[in-house]
């Protein structure tokens, strides 16, 4: 199995190689040139599997650079039944009739990032081995507010790695912030920015693919990559967990083997809903994919009329994590759905960085809509959802899950289609406590502090508090740095003693 780049298809690269350098020479990303497929029998045999031995299956197909003993080692190592709270890893809840969730948040830092975060650092240790001789690789993140945590707490004290992390200085949530502010580990580094999410991605890309810092970084030894959903090494693990819900849903007897099923995903940087479009190309039964935005609803725009235009209002809204006008996988849909025309995605991409925005032709919008479907939903929405969603089924989503939630409620009601659904939960309701209080209470506003807020929400819902959150309390800030958007890269020679 090789992978090439959405801008350039002449590229070809190992698994290795693509996940080491996180990001193709030209600025575009990888894919794979060929895409698995899984029969029913073989979806079948993955039923009474545990999920690490679903995740090898699935993974053997797409790192066939990878030995099995490596890829045992990787993924015994990141799905270790003591760092998450569920034996299953990603267990999928019935809610209420064909509602199923799937319950992405049961690592370590209760987003479903882990997901992929806990197995990233293992990938990447491997394919350095194999592909950059020695150096050390340098993690540059921009986090809208779980993925710098996931990646920090994944890449934490691991050999020959370092971790830099960029968030928006007014773009997480308190609880956010305090995992960022006081991560433990000798490798890593984290810096607030005096701009938005945006902002700290298009940074960290440029930086990536500037020629002196990265000569610079050679002549030390060390070569960057990403840990962003950019990098298919946070992909790949993603598309396991889709394969696992069905798997899960056959053997609840909710489903029968064959039966196709829908999946509504809240997205930001459309990296979660994208290992569901690569679940259902490999052959897993699922009809349509939900794309659910907050106010920021640039992807639903996109996905209803084919102009991608980034140029609106941005909006900071409860859902942090989708506070995204960027949604940088798009590309590699775009460059599957358009029959691999790489010279398209490398002019849509150049209009996009030029002019915020660009149109598809109606045949390719046609073709992206006979498999997605998309919707966005507001904060009084939100509000609403997670309270009639406890008050109803005695469920509590978060404020990204609600999103979903809603914009399945949407889709059903104007669609007629309720066949089984598996709506994705992507973080613990207690990283937003302050909102998802709020809403249980009928919109009254707490005058409580971050941890008075979890405790009262425990009382209140009888949910149970995640062991990692409830640790924060006692831990000491270790980094308080702030810097301006044009200052990133010298922030980066700053944090690595260049
Ligand atoms: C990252 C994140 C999302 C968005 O996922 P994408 O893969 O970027 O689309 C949604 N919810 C939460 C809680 C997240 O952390």
């Amino acid at each position: 199995m090789f992978y090439t780049s959405t801008r350039d298809k002449s590229i070809r690269v190992t698994a290795s190689q693509a996940i080491a350098q996180g990001i193709s020479e030209e600025g575009g990303l990888f894919v794979p040139c060929e895409m698995p497929q899984f029969d029913l029998d073989k979806i079948g045999s993955m039923v009474s599997m545990p999920y690490t031995e679903r995740a090898k299956t699935v993974l053997k197909e797409f790192l066939t650079d990878f030995s099995d003993e490596e890829l045992d080692y990787c993924v015994n190592g990141a799905y270790d039944e003591e760092k998450f709270s569920s034996y299953k890893i990603a267990p999928t809840v019935n809610v209420n009739g064909n509602e199923n969730i799937l319950e992405l948040w049961h690592g370590p830092t209760c987003a479903f990032k882990d997901m992929a975060l806990q197995l990233l650092p293992y990938l990447m240790t491997v394919s350095a081995k194999k592909t950059a001789q020695g150096k050390t690789i340098v993690i540059l993140v921009a986090t809208s507010g779980d993925t710098g945590k996931a990646a920090l707490e994944g890449f934490k004290n691991v050999d020959n790695t370092k971790i830099l992390v960029f968030y928006p200085v007014n773009g997480v949530s308190p609880m956010q912030k305090l995992q960022m502010t006081t991560q433990e580990g000798d490798n890593v580094a984290v810096c607030a920015i005096n701009g938005n999410f945006d902002d700290a991605q298009s940074a960290v890309k440029a930086i990536f693919t500037n020629e002196e810092i990265k000569a610079e970084l050679a002549n030390k030894n060390m070569m960057f990559s990403s840990a962003n959903s950019i990098n298919w090494g946070r992909l790949v693990p993603q598309i396991v967990y889709y394969f696992s819900t069905y798997c899960d849903l056959l053997d609840s007897g909710r489903i029968a083997l064959g039966e196709e099923i829908n999946v509504v995903v809240p997205t930001g940087n459309f990296g979660n809903i994208l290992a569901a479009y690569y679940a259902k190309q490999m052959g897993l039964p699922i009809k349509k994919l939900v794309c659910a935005s907050n106010s920021n609803n640039v992807l639903t725009d996109f996905l209803k009329t084919g102009e991608y235009n980034r140029n609106r209002d941005f909006y900071t809204t409860t859902s942090p994590s989708m506070d995204i006008l960027i949604s940088s996988n798009l590309e590699r849909l775009l460059y599957h759905i358009s029959a691999e025309d790489d010279t398209l995605v490398a002019s849509l991409m150049s209009s996009l960085s030029t002019d915020g925005r660009y149109t598809v032709s109606d045949q390719l919008i046609a073709d992206i809509k006979a498999i997605f479907d998309a919707g966005f939903c507001d904060e009084k929405s939100v509000d609403d959802t997670i309270k009639a969603h406890f008050d109803n089924y005695n469920y509590l989503c978060d404020t990204h899950t609600a999103v979903a939630v809603k914009v399945y409620e949407n889709y059903v009601s104007s669609t007629g289609d309720d066949i089984v659904t598996v709506i994705d939960s992507t973080a613990s309701p207690y990283k937003f406590s302050k909102s998802v209080l709020s809403a249980v209470m009928g919109g009254e506003e707490s005058m409580l502090d971050e941890f008075q807020m979890v405790d009262e929400l425990n009382k209140k819902t009888g949910v149970d508090i995640p062991t990692p959150l409830k640790a924060l309390k006692d831990k000491q800030i270790r980094f308080t740095d702030v810097c301006d958007k044009e200052n990133m890269s010298q922030m980066v020679f700053k944090l690595l003693n260049l």
